[in-house]
């Protein structure tokens, strides 16, 4: 088999995406995967692209087999002429172990030297990059900035492609820069919060779903969902929220602000967020995921298109970590319950109802 090792050219814009988005949708989740095709394409159209480090491997027969993109980095505004980061590399899952990456890095570290950079930046496991002569990054002063969890120290290297290069190089590494880290991170942190509120409110012996207000990274209001089984009242957490903010939040900031819930909104849900004029609505599980958990399957209903009908703007992102908000209905009304069992228990329900139909 050829191994063809070349620039980006524009035919392979798109597959190479697909090819990274497919790799890392096995390697990791479809959210990560998602992710890492959206910093590769923002990277794509911004300054730091470097279309002759953008690095493909193809086979006879034009297919992609590999993936590995250099681009210009800074630390703390400095060396961006000298400094590069190694990120995403991917190799295509049947192809794995066989040099393929190793090859790309290799050819990708000659090309840059050819070009005068000095040193490329990574993270990633030790294991894989230390071959490669990586070596950890905060011997040399380069460090990660506080909004970077790394999962160890050693997981930042870094590479001299000049000797001596990396006496005069040294600051914080920091990927905020990025709007599509940024956002993730953000996005990550909140969820994670309305994921505490769901758990919450079920070992209270409520239903499992928590939401929050955030205007310019700030928490507005929580709520959670809240019943009152003998009247038979139930509140749902985004209309608990919606209610807390009615009356008290200026239309504007209403507006600029974005309502993350743990779970897709019911329609009443959607129509209460509406009436208070929240435009962005940001959600973990979605209505597919939670399905698994109802008697009935989710209809696919573009809800987008027909509040906008209505003239209605409001705009539906997610799922986000989903795997993880899903494990929050074990906590439904209050009895912990393993995940599995609650899908295997509605998947027999559903059963069913399908004989009797
Ligand atoms: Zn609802």
């Amino acid at each position: 088999m050829l191994r063809i090792i070349q620039s980006m050219e524009n035919k392979y814009l798109i597959p190479s995406l697909d090819l990274v988005e497919d790799v890392f949708t096995k390697s990791d989740s479809p959210e990560e995967a998602r992710t890492v095709r959206a910093l590769i394409e923002e990277i794509r159209a911004k300054k730091y692209y470097l279309p002759e480090l953008e690095l493909i491997m193809v086979d006879e027969e034009d297919r992609i087999l590999g993936y590995a993109m250099f681009s210009r980095f800074h630390l703390e505004g400095k060396y961006e002429d000298e400094l590069l980061i190694l990120t995403p590399v991917a190799v295509r899952t049947e192809y794995q172990r066989q040099h393929i990456s190793k090859e790309l890095i290799e050819y990708g570290f000659r090309k840059a030297a050819e070009l005068g950079y000095k040193a490329v930046l990574v993270e990633g496991n030790p294991k894989n990059y230390n071959p490669r002569g990586f070596i950890t990054s905060a011997d040399y002063g380069i460090t990660a900035a506080p909004s970077v969890h790394l999962p160890h120290p050693a997981c930042l290297m870094v590479k001299e492609l000049e000797p001596g290069a990396l006496e005069h190089i040294s600051g914080m590494v920091d990927y905020a820069f990025y709007d599509t880290l940024r956002e993730d991170l953000s996005y990550t942190k909140y969820m994670k919060r309305c994921y505490t509120l769901a758990v919450r409110a079920g070992k209270k012996g409520f239903d499992t779903f928590g939401a929050l207000l955030v205007h310019n990274g700030e928490i507005l209001e929580e709520a959670e969902n809240t019943a009152d089984w003998k009247k038979g009242i139930f509140g749902h957490a985004e209309f608990n929220l919606v209610h807390k903010c009615a009356n008290r939040y200026p239309d504007t900031v209403l507006k600029e602000s974005t309502l993350f819930t743990s779970c897709a909104p019911c329609e009443r849900c959607l129509c209460a967020i509406a009436s208070l004029g929240i435009e962005n609505v940001v959600y973990g599980v979605s209505y597919e995921a939670f399905s698994k958990l109802t008697p009935d399957d989710a209809a696919p209903v573009d809800r987008e298109g027909l509040l906008r009908k209505l003239g209605i703007h409001l705009k539906l992102s997610g799922p986000v970590q989903e795997e993880e908000g899903m494990h929050v209905f074990e906590w439904w009304g209050g009895e912990h319950r393993p995940l599995e069992e609650l899908i295997a228990e509605m998947a027999e329900v559903k059963a069913k109802s399908a004989v009797r139909e």
